[in-house]
């Protein structure tokens, strides 16, 4: 039974030629509705528009010929293959065609009858197509039959069980069924941005008439995709706007003033505008949701001290959550020494914190006589409850997706929250992954601070750079000697870390105060030795690990980074970053006789681009988008059409116009938004956070 004007939401299966068998190989292929398979898109096209004669054909092109079957016959070959092969006549020539164990093929074809070919032609004995495709002319009124020849034909990706023969048609099919299918994008956003309406576009992303309508087809697929997650991301951040009823912060007059006037250095302007906006933010009634960026010691801390002063002084308390603990205790020290003295109660609760401690500190929290509270992400899951909490500030974490966000809001916590990060996020990526949040980025670096300079060196050239690191410590400085692990077991490379550390110890830097630190030591000993370093009661910090983002001791002037070559851009300037903190010249060696090109090439570019964002660019277009910041970690369900590289322009579109709609009907309950309401809620439900729409 030929089922007519089938909705597309429908089961693939009352498609006819979709038994059970087919229905389970498909779902090979993810496609379980009429939907799923009118938006399987094909992974390249063929142009088989254009007929060659046979004897024009040269061995070794693709060619689709059109002719009469003079014979054909099923033979076995010497090696005892079964062969099923036709020799084909088109007034020009002759070209035989070649089946391998398809000897059923016979019973298909008929001799005499007008045939298509479409495939490689190679001279052997004879000229040749070894299993060509190929379309059997009387059988063109029949619609089914004109999918693979005579047209640009698609090419999907496939799993083994199921044919291009087989899908094509399936898909051919299904399009002539679905009478109608569901417009997502409203006809404004169509006409305004140019892009062809839903039946044109799913149409011609399979069967173009030509190739200015395959354009225009993936064009508006592409837009149409990004246009859903982004009225999505609209959706989640206008529905936080509106429904939580944050904490509203009040501003006395004058506090920006004076906080200024308390800082030992000018502030930068973008250090001041994002101060403003976290002001506006924290003053609205809804709550807070700001990614602020600024390159590594761009002085991102003061600007969250701001916004944490701000909450304390309306009588809240605020909360710091790191990813380590030595990052813990070092805002520690900076925020106790700055807000002590103004009365302002600040405490550290990490798991080195004493049993005893840590239950005074909770009770303290509880009864709302601690104002700061520093610690781990493990803060927001130890049962730890405020008093009134207003502010929660989130440092140095770039891996912190929508998803998990939607959490800490599930676990009712509504106060203003502030994500501080110092990867250079490329827009592309600000767009999708946090494309519920509003952005601030620190530009500039502050005044005076000369840029770090950065040099690769050979590995025999050691001595010197030793002998330049004793210069800098003599007058007065600090340095980092980074020896990252090499492909050995933990233990084996701690140990010739050790190795190393007793060696410049003993015999390259005996006068001097050295320290180890790695990765396996405890929090608590890796915090004094931190505070030692801080204090410069260490001249020289030997480390096996990536020196903790976020590390911040101004007095140092040197990082060396052996085997500099096993780090991606990322994170050798993440660890550059460590240095050019204070008023002094720094300088960053990266020792390293590399093998390949490749690690040539990066270390090349290392020495030459000091822009954090040009670097993450170069990363992006190297290792790709998913890579970049593991975006699948964030729940966000990948980007299967568009390309976040490629298509970012249609990407920007997509979201202003998404963004433009949302602010006009936030629940879009507008009868003309419906069928966009229905794709959203079946996409993202429980993805993003929300679980209701309007
Ligand atoms: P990051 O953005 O990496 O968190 P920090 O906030 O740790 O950077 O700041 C790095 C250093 O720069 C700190 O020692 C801080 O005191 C200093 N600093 C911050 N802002 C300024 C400024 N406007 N002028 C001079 N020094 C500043
Ligand atoms: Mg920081």
């Amino acid at each position: 039974m030929q089922v007519k004007t089938l909705p597309q939401d429908k089961k693939a299966q009352y498609l006819k030629g979709v038994g059970p068998r087919r229905a389970k190989q498909i779902s090979g292929l993810g496609i379980t509705t009429v939907s799923d398979l009118l938006y399987y898109l094909p992974r390249r096209y063929e142009d088989r528009r254009e007929i060659s004669s046979i004897r024009d054909a040269r061995s070794g092109a693709i060619y689709t010929i059109k002719g009469r079957i003079k014979r054909h016959g099923v033979w076995k070959s010497k090696k005892g293959m079964v062969i099923y092969e036709m020799v084909v006549n088109d007034g020009t020539g002759d070209i035989h065609g070649v089946w391998y164990n398809q000897p059923y093929l016979k019973k298909y074809f008929k001799g005499g009858e007008d045939i298509i070919l479409y495939g490689k032609a190679e001279r052997f004995k004879y000229l040749q197509m070894t299993h060509p495709d190929y379309e059997i002319l009387k059988k063109e009124e029949d619609s089914l039959e004109t999918a693979h020849m005579n047209r640009i034909v698609p090419i999907y990706p496939l799993t083994r069980d199921v044919t291009q023969r087989y899908l094509r048609a399936l898909i051919y099919r299904a399009l002539d069924n679905v009478k109608t299918l569901k417009e997502t994008l409203p006809t404004a956003v169509r006409a305004r941005n140019k892009l062809v309406d839903i039946r044109f576009a799913v149409k011609n992303i399979h069967f173009p008439g030509n190739f200015e309508s395959l354009k225009m087809a993936h064009r508006r697929i592409v837009f149409e995709e990004f246009f859903i997650l982004e009225s999505a991301l609209a959706l989640v951040k206008k529905k936080v706007k509106r429904e939580s009823a944050g904490v509203r912060h009040k501003v006395e007059k004058g506090l920006f003033e004076s906080f200024k006037r308390m800082l030992p250095f000018k502030l930068t302007k973008g250090q001041i505008d994002a101060m403003k906006k976290i002001e506006e933010d924290m003053m609205s009634p809804g709550p807070m949701n700001r990614l602020l960026q600024g390159e590594v010691a761009s002085g991102k801390t003061v600007v969250a001290m701001y916004a944490l002063l701000l909450t304390i002084k309306n009588g809240f308390q605020g909360a710091i959550m790191v990813p380590t603990e030595t990052l813990a205790q070092q805002h520690y020290l900076t925020m106790s020494e700055f807000f002590m003295p103004l009365g302002i109660n600040v405490r550290l609760l990490i798991r080195s914190t004493g049993n005893g401690a840590k239950e005074e500190i909770k009770k303290e929290l509880k009864e709302g006589d601690v104002d700061i509270i520093i610690g781990t992400h493990s803060l927001i899951q130890e049962g730890i409850l405020f008093d009134r909490i207003g502010l929660i500030i989130i440092d140095e974490q770039h891996k912190f997706g929508v998803s998990q966000r939607a959490l800490f809001r599930k676990k009712g916590i509504k106060s203003d929250v502030l994500i501080m990060t110092a990867t250079p996020i490329p827009r592309t990526l600000v767009l999708t992954v946090y494309g519920d949040l509003d952005v601030s980025v620190i530009r500039q670096m502050p005044e005076g601070r000369l840029p770090v300079s950065t040099y690769w060196v050979e590995e025999e050239r050691k001595e010197m750079v030793y002998k330049f690191i004793r210069e800098e410590v003599l007058s007065g400085r600090q340095a980092y000697i980074l020896c990252p692990r090499i492909e050995e077991t933990q233990k084996s490379s701690l140990s010739a870390a050790k190795a190393v550390y007793e060696h410049l110890q003993k015999d390259v830097f005996p006068d001097l105060k050295l320290a180890l630190i790695h990765g396996r030591m405890k929090g608590s000993e890796k915090g004094r030795l931190m505070r030692h370093f801080r204090g410069n009661k260490i001249n020289i910090l030997v480390s096996t690990t990536l020196i903790e983002v976020g590390i911040d001791v101004p007095n140092a002037t040197v990082m060396v980074i052996e085997n500099a070559d096993r780090f991606g851009l990322a994170q050798l300037h993440q660890l550059r970053g460590r240095i050019g903190r204070g008023e002094y010249k720094s300088y960053c060696i990266l020792i390293s006789d590399p093998k390949g090109e490749n690690a040539r090439r990066r270390l090349e570019a290392f020495e030459q681009l000091q822009d954090g964002f040009e670097l993450a660019e170069e990363d992006l277009s190297i290792r790709g988008p998913g890579q970049l910041l593991g975006t699948r970690q964030h729940g966000l369900p990948e980007i299967k059409y568009g390309n976040m590289i490629a298509d970012k322009d249609i990407l920007e579109l997509a979201r202003r116009e998404a963004f433009e709609l949302v602010e006009k009907d936030s629940g879009l309950t507008d009868e003309r938004n419906r069928n966009l309401r229905e794709v959203i809620l079946n996409r993202y439900k429980g993805k993003l956070g929300f679980f209701k729409v309007g």
